[in-house]
């Protein structure tokens, strides 16, 4: 593999596979729901054992959601790039360090490395992952919701029903729980 496969045009939003209903109205929801969505991840912040509900509401999510009708996490936010990730990456298709910093990357307000632009350049047209094997670590853990990290960061979390069908499908149990 060499940088070369991933000269894509840069028309290529507009051909990206469109999202079928269900993805679309879930994301719908997430702007719906926005303030009950924060002020109950700010609750269940401070409650002790909640974190229990998660990984059947994961599974139940990512029952329902399909990441390859999506692919709205890689269209638009980047995940951070650090220090193992890249070598990791480089490593995986065949480039050094530097030249996968040079063409892909950029830093960010906090000093991280991430995409320069989005969608992310390793994103296919079908919604699958160039790098899928090597992808970073903050790609693999999103969106959290497997995570204690999920109600830790609320208004990260909150972002994220913004732009990620299954964190709704998570929220819309979760805010049905009385705490
Ligand atoms: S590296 Fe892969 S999984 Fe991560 S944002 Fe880019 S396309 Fe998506
Ligand atoms: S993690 Fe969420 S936003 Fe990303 S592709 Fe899967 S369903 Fe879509």
């Amino acid at each position: 593999m060499c940088g070369k496969r991933f000269n894509k045009p840069q028309y290529k939003v507009l051909i990206y596979k469109p999202h079928p209903q269900y993805i679309a109205d879930l994301i719908a929801e997430g702007k719906l729901h926005k303030k009950e969505n924060i002020a109950f991840l700010k609750k269940a912040k401070i409650k002790k054992g909640v974190e229990r509900l998660l990984p059947d509401l994961h599974d139940e999510a990512f029952e329902k959601v399909n990441c390859l009708d999506c692919g709205n996490c890689c269209r638009s936010i980047s995940p951070r790039f650090k220090t193992p990730d890249i070598k990791r990456i480089s490593k995986f298709l065949g480039i050094k360090e530097s030249d996968l910093i040079q063409q892909y990357l950029r830093l960010d307000n906090d000093g991280d490395y991430v995409v320069k632009n989005s969608p992310c350049p390793f994103l296919n047209f079908d919604n699958t992952c160039e790098i899928y094997d090597a992808r970073p670590g903050d790609c693999a853990n999103y969106p959290y919701t497997d995570s204690g990290d999920f109600f830790k960061y609320p208004n990260t979390t909150a972002e994220n029903t913004l732009v990620c069908p299954a964190v709704n499908v998570v929220m819309e149990k979760l805010r049905s729980v009385k705490l």
